[in-house]
Parts: C-alpha cells; structure tokens; sequence
C-alpha cells in the first residue's frame, strides 16, 4: 500500500505542475498593468484618455518625491500622469504622448529630479515643457497648489517621506481638486504653513505615526483621516468621500507608480482606490467589498505588482488569524509538545472499532459537527466511520517513529506527520473511512460513493478535505481524502469552492 502511495504521490505532483496556476481570476476584473510601471501608466493612459489629452503630467517613476501632489494638478488639465526616468526619455513614453497628441507637458520636480535632456528632448518633439517645481519636495507641493488657483477652501496634507496615504486620497483631491501639501510628521515649515494659512478645512491623512497630534492642532480646522494601517486608512477614505463606490480601483500598497498613474483615471471614474498587498486583502478591505456589494473592480497594475489571485481575496470572507479553528499546523508551523486542545470530547459517530481510545477525541464544537455530518451522510445513503481524530504529541511521536523504523524516514515524512506537525494534535481533524474500503486510510476511498459525498458535502459542516489532490508542494503532504480538519462553515465553502488549500487561504 505504501509504495502505491508514493507512486500516486509522484503522479499527483506531475499534475499539479500541469495545474499552475491555481487561482483563476474573477470574471469581474478590469486590470490594466504592463511588465512594469512606465507601460502601466502608458496603458493607463490609453484606457482614460482614448481620444488624446492636449495636456500631460510627465513624472519619474523611480521617486515618488515630487510626484505626491499632482494628481489634482493633473485632473485639473484632464491629462494622464506619464512615468519617465530622471536622465531620458522613455521610448515607450514617447510613443504616448505622441498618441495622445498632447502639445504640451509639465514635468513635476527640478532638473535634479527630471533632468533638461528630458525637457530637450520633449521641445524636440514639439512639444511645450513647463515645470512644476520647488526647491524640495514640501515646495513643490506648494507650487502646485498655487497652480491650481487661488480659491481653495480646504486642503490635504500628507507626509513628505509616505506615499501610500497621498495615493489613496489623489482620487478625492483630483476630483475635488483640493491640493496636496507634503509636511513633516511634526512640524509645518514657513513655505507650507503660508499656504494652509489660506484654507479654512484642512484634512490630515495618515496616524499619528505619520502627521503627529500636535501637528493637527496647528493647522486651521483640522480633521484626521486614518486607519491603524495604509490599507484600512484607503478603507475610511474610500468610506468618507466614495460611499457607496461599487467599482473600486485595486493598488498594491508597497509601491506608488501604480497607484499614482491610476489615480487620475480613478478620480474621473468617481472610485476611491483600495491599497493591497500583492498577495493578501486587509480584512477591512474585503469588509467595505462586501458592505458595497462589489463585483467588479478595476486593478492598477501587472501580477507582479498585484497578483491574479486577488479577485479570490478580495472577495474572501473576514478572518482572525489568532481565531482557534484556523489554526495553521503543517511541516512548517509546528505545535509544542505540551499543546493539548481545550474541550476534547467523543463524538456520538460509528467508529470502526470498540472501546476507549484516545483517537476518538476531537474538541467540542468540531464533534457536533462531525455528528450533524455524519448524520447527513447516512440520510444520503453514505455510511461513514471515524478512523483517528486526536492525538498526543506523544502519539505522534510513537506512530512516527514506528514509521520512521519500518519505512525510511524520508518516506514517513510523506505520509505521517512528525511530532508538533500533525493537525490531530490540533483536535480539530478526523481521519474518515467506509466499510467499502475495508475502514482503512487509503486514496481509493476518494473514489468510494463515501468519499464523493464528503468531497462535496464536508463544507456544510465546517470541515474541509485538508489535503487534496494535486497539492503537495503546498501542504507538504499527499493527497488524502479521509482527512478531515474542522475550520468553520464560511471558511469551509469559500476554500472548497474556489479549490484552495488552508494554506493558500491564510497565507
Ligand atoms: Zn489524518
């Protein structure tokens, strides 16, 4: 039997290549992402200004300094913000601007940031050049701001070293156009503090960490917008100024480019822009997806910088990684020889054998609930078993030693857990079988009528198949489809239905 399964072991990860990737994306996602920043904002700028824009924002792509501010500046002329280097051109950007048959085109930041090549080479293409710049950053800001008129009731600060919350409020301020004005944490200077002198609303975005309270009081009517990370702040500005948005940009969160170049886009659109990770959702950002009921969203962008699996995430459901039913125990994450779950108790199920043991244990709510399943199987015509739930690390380390002895340790590490790594430590899983395989663990009970209804019906009750087919390389272990590990309804139909592991989902 063994040797069997390691045969099917090397047939299930030949497959799971064949498989990759594994996440598809969502059917409401609108993406435009190049292989890299400058071809993103040139395909961002093809998307919003289709017919041209006799204007340009041009800014460098490699420092976010100068850049902070102009979205309103660049709403304010309706023309897209295009990336260059500091020393030339881009060909690519370029082309654009010549597609765009813009005829003039303000470079944000001095010539220490956008050098006079770039400005000759601009000229030498006809077209006209005007800087929008300061001495440093803060000054630029301030320039900008007079550029967009005298009139301004309110105004924005962000902090002059932080991009993620100036990119998340670009799309209000561009739309409002309400200049953006850089500061230090503490202290406003004499240049900034001139300009928000004028203005009689003036909103802070970013905690204490960023714009410190004693900063608040010294600028006139100040009101804070933040939250305890650059993803939630996105969160409650998409909350205070886009309630209601049902078609959110999507941004990674760790660089600016993107979320830059997109903003003018997302401000035209009416649609805040959502920060991410490239790989993971802030809970509070799947909370304001859900509370908006959103379907489609558009992402800012290539893989690399957001990956395809974020539609899944996005709609995901909320979780609490410290939550005990999501536990996480696998090769990697290990438990203590002295962890013993709270509440074990025998589940009222048939098991294939009689008399006390250990192994008939699980903990308190995943043994109602393997009752409720069990029950249902059997009204389904499925008659299950429960083969082993918990185990001591003790126990663990018996049976894989045992394993160790009889089949080489390497091929015990495919199939058995060593201490501390095994979920039935946990409580939380139960090995399942049916008198058609003869009670035992094996991958044929997958194929039983048995196995079929657990696939598709486990979810119902909280459980998920832990290690399913084609997913070694993830788990860490192969294919079993007797094993059953309790994570909680919701939890249960998100990962069953779109063919994830607990480890994908929580990691
Ligand atoms: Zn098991």
């Amino acid at each position: 039997m063994l040797q069997k399964k390691l045969i099917v072991s090397v047939i299930s990860l030949l497959m799971l290549i064949s498989l990759m990737p594994r996440a598809a994306e969502a059917s409401g996602e609108e993406r435009f992402g190049g292989a890299g920043r400058y071809e993103t904002a040139n395909i961002i700028s093809k998307a919003g200004w289709k017919t041209g824009a006799k204007e340009v924002v041009l800014a460098r792509g490699d420092d976010f300094a100068d850049a902070l501010s102009s979205t309103p500046f660049a709403a304010k002329i309706n023309g897209p913000i295009l990336l260059t280097t500091g020393d030339s051109l881009k060909g690519s950007t370029a082309q654009e601007l010549k597609r765009l048959n813009a005829s003039k085109v303000w470079i944000v930041g001095g010539t220490n940031a956008i050098s006079d090549k770039v400005a000759s080479q601009l000229r030498n293409m006809n077209l006209k050049v005007e800087r929008l710049a300061g001495k440093d950053r803060i000054r630029t800001s301030v320039a900008i701001a007079n550029k967009l008129g005298s009139s301004h009731g309110t105004a924005i600060v962000v902090n002059r070293d932080q991009f993620p919350d100036a990119i998340a409020i670009a799309p209000y301020a561009a739309q409002k156009k309400i200049p953006i004005i850089l500061s230090d944490r503490n202290e406003l200077n004499s240049y900034n503090s001139n300009f928000l002198k004028k203005v009689n609303k003036t909103y802070l975005i970013g905690g204490d960490a960023v714009l410190s309270n004693s900063l608040l009081k010294k600028v006139r009517n100040g009101e804070r917008v933040a939250g305890g990370n650059r993803h939630v702040t996105s969160v409650r500005i998409a909350e205070k100024f886009f309630s209601g948005s049902s078609r959110p940009f999507i941004a990674t969160g760790e660089k600016f480019a993107d979320g830059l170049t997109g903003s003018v886009l997302a401000a035209k659109r009416n649609q805040p822009i959502l920060l991410v990770k490239q790989n993971s959702v802030d809970n509070t950002v799947k909370r304001f997806i859900k509370n908006n009921n959103v379907k489609n969203y558009t992402v800012l962008g290539g893989n690399q910088a957001v990956d395809s699996s974020i539609g899944l995430k996005l709609h995901a459901p909320q979780f609490d990684r410290n939550s005990e039913w999501l536990m996480l125990v696998n090769k990697k994450k290990h438990l203590s020889s002295s962890y013993v779950p709270k509440n074990l108790t025998i589940p009222n199920v048939r098991f294939p054998f009689s008399g006390y043991d250990q192994k008939k244990n699980l903990r308190s709510v995943p043994a109602k609930a393997l009752e409720n399943m069990f029950a249902a199987a059997k009204r389904d015509g499925s008659t299950l078993y429960a083969q082993s739930g918990y185990r001591s690390y003790q126990r663990q380390k018996t049976l894989f030693d045992y394993y160790k002895r009889q089949y080489g340790e390497a091929a015990a590490n495919r199939f058995s857990a060593r201490p501390g790594q095994s979920e039935h430590q946990t409580g939380l899983a139960m090995d399942v079988t049916s008198a058609s395989v003869g009670y035992d663990l094996v991958e044929s009970f997958g194929e039983t009528k048995e196995g079929k209804w657990v696939k598709n019906n486990a979810w119902k009750y909280g459980f998920i198949v832990r290690y399913p087919k084609g997913a070694e390389s993830i788990t860490g272990y192969q294919y079993e489809p007797w094993h059953l590990r309790y994570i909680g309804v919701e939890h249960a139909k998100y990962i069953t239905e779109n063919h994830l592991t607990l480890e994908e989902y929580l990691e």
